[in-house]
């Protein structure tokens, strides 16, 4: 198998089988400071880019070998987007993906291109990421390629969001003294509030990064997730924290009716006594839950 990889439990979006559209060398339009992959010059195609056919050969054995995934994911050494084929191969793994979802990471750097919107509209579970709001920042952060404006992508984003049935999921990566400040927190959480994505992912470095960054503190990103509010988010933790609370009904209505908890927060968070209050509250029909993008959450009915 040269461009399938996997299965691999992934916290946020299941059992994934993964394809790798770049695999022989990175081919990004970004060079994130928090990049696992080696720094590289931004470009704006794929290396060697593989055949349709024959990603699809690969996803039919894999598909036969293994039965329980839950995802098939379209992502690359870089950026999956920049595939030229990427609406055919979508068709075609549409046609015998059986009851498995198609999810694409992607950096969102495309999102405004028609090309990509048509192939993104077909895929059940888009992931785009948006470090950051103001292009100061973003050119901090994301070093992308000449040309690209923060303000016109997350314009673009709005608007798939509104035409597309996809379910949307918007990433963010928190790198300490680049993205945290108070501000860019702000406007990061405005600019959410109107694309009104399905799910916000936050979290932080966790891997050795290509440049000299450090993340965040688990403190620092509650803190943050504290801002987000209404929209379901879900909290990517290093180290998942062991401190469990003893919430009354009262204080679980409050709690889901600032934004929807999910699975993860309730194991995280929820001591014993307080999941079988929500269980009660779910029987009640007071609390309803909802799967979104393949992780579990809790909403006020
Ligand atoms: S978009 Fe992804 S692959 Fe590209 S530089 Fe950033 S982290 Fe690396």
């Amino acid at each position: 198998m040269r461009y399938i990889f996997g299965p691999v439990n992934s916290r946020r979006f299941g059992i994934s089988l993964g394809i790798d559209l770049s695999p022989d060398v990175k081919s990004c339009n970004f060079d994130c400071l928090y990049c696992e992959l080696k720094s590289a010059k931004p470009i704006s195609f794929i290396q060697n880019p593989p055949k349709v056919e024959d990603i699809i050969s690969e996803v039919k054995d894999a598909l036969k070998r293994f039965s329980n995934i839950d995802v098939i994911t379209i992502t690359s050494n870089g950026e999956p987007t920049l595939y030229n084929e990427l609406e055919s191969l979508v068709d075609q793994l549409n046609r015998i993906k059986q009851d498995k979802k198609l999810l694409i990471l992607s950096n969102g750097s495309t999102i405004c291109e028609k090309r990509v919107q048509n192939a993104l509209k077909k895929i059940d579970i888009v992931k785009l990421s948006l470090d950051c709001a103001t292009q100061k920042c973003f050119k901090k952060i994301d070093r992308a390629i000449k040309g690209i404006e923060i303000e016109v992508l997350y314009q673009c984003m709005e608007k798939f969001s509104k035409e597309s049935s996809s379910q949307l999921v918007i990433e963010i990566l928190l790198v300490k003294g680049i993205n945290d400040s108070e501000d860019e927190i702000k406007k990061i959480n405005e600019v959410l509030q109107s694309i009104k994505p399905n799910r916000v992912d936050i979290g932080t470095i966790d891997r050795p990064p290509a440049y000299k960054v450090k993340p965040v503190s688990q403190d620092k990103i509650d803190k943050v997730a504290k801002e987000f509010t209404n929209l379901p988010l879900s909290i990517i933790y290093k180290n998942r924290p062991t401190k469990k609370e003893d919430f009354n009904k009262s204080d679980i209505m409050r709690l889901l009716s600032r934004r929807p908890q999910s699975q993860f927060d309730i194991e995280n968070f929820f001591s014993n006594s307080s999941k079988k209050i929500l269980k009660k509250l779910l029987e009640e029909k007071l609390v309803v839950r909802k799967d979104i993008a393949g992780v579990l959450f809790y909403a006020k009915a």
